[in-house]
């Protein structure tokens, strides 16, 4: 959504906010970022070297780990 915003409306502003959008994911490790990069061997928490944008395998790996995370919890609830 502020990717698209940034290419209509391209203003320092936007380009600052997105930069910023993506630091804040990173410190906090959310998302993406909760996993290290294999690709550019990012660790978590740190960017990847690609501005912006973080890497396919990158990805993969947090669907991966957040499935597997997510799906214990409730066989373990159910079990009860
Ligand atoms: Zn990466």
């Amino acid at each position: 959504m502020t990717a698209a915003l940034s290419v209509i409306i391209p203003s320092p502003a936007a380009d600052a906010a997105h930069d910023a959008a993506h630091e804040t994911l990173a410190r906090f490790r959310h998302g993406a970022y909760s996993v290290p990069c294999d690709t550019c061997h990012a660790p978590a928490g740190m960017l990847c070297r690609s501005r912006r944008a973080v890497c396919i395998e990158r990805r993969v790996a947090y669907r991966e780990q957040h499935q597997a995370v997510t799906l214990v919890p409730l066989l373990v609830g159910r079990a009860r």
